[in-house]
């Protein structure tokens, strides 16, 4: 993703990413120029780039602030490439779970003609997405690589068959959804359930399969 300006936070990107900043943990290592490597600011923990950009107490103060609190508390925390990464992938993952919402939504008003809340549906999408996201770090150690059924690799089913395309995830819920489409292509059914906990990782991953 190309960051065009401003050059200084091109330039702080870089360093950060690269381990470059002039944090306690890289002094110590390199020129032991520090006998320690406890923050400067809170002292409770090893002064790092991700310590120093998201967890002590400024930074922490200025990301609570922001819209994206939810999504960082979520985020690998391993270093800060790899949480910047994460997050750059996640913003994809989220207009993508948008669009999807809207796509959706714009086909349930079409084919059943229900009043129902669109913000709700796409807030719901968009969650999933994160969650999905989420449990994929946590128990394969990769994040998963799309919202949904991928319209790149979908194909339409055989005339007279509908096909039908589902996924589950487990975070703090347990979700399902499922998608059906008509030879044409064309939407026929979608629908998402959630509840909370109560089902472990191999009977999510056994349903599936045999929903698949
Ligand atoms: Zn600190």
């Amino acid at each position: 993703m190309a960051l065009q300006r401003p050059p200084k936070l091109k330039h702080f990107l870089w360093r950060a990413c690269k381990g470059f900043l002039a944090v306690k943990e890289r002094r110590l290592f390199y020129r032991h120029v520090v006998s320690e490597k406890s923050c400067s600011i809170c002292s409770s923990l090893d002064e790092t780039i991700i310590h120093s950009t998201f967890k002590c107490a400024t930074a922490k103060e200025i990301w609570a602030a922001s819209s994206f609190m939810a999504q960082i508390n979520v985020a690998p925390a391993r270093s800060f490439v790899e949480r910047f990464m994460w997050i750059l992938k996640n913003e994809l993952v989220t207009k993508a779970a948008l669009a999807w919402a809207s796509w959706y939504c714009r086909n349930k008003h079409i084919f059943e003609q229900d009043g129902f809340n669109v913000v709700e549906v796409a807030k719901s999408w968009v969650d999933l997405a994160y969650e999905s996201n989420a449990y994929a770090i946590k128990v394969i150690n990769r994040t998963a690589p799309t919202v949904g059924p991928s319209p790149s690799s979908w194909s339409c089913p055989s005339a007279g068959t509908v096909k039908v395309n589902c996924d589950a995830y487990l975070g703090a819920k347990t979700g399902l959804g499922v998608v059906i489409k008509s030879e044409h292509g064309h939407l026929l059914g979608a629908a998402i359930r959630e509840e909370y906990g109560g089902w472990n990782v191999e009977a999510t991953r056994q349903l599936h399969v045999d929903l698949d």
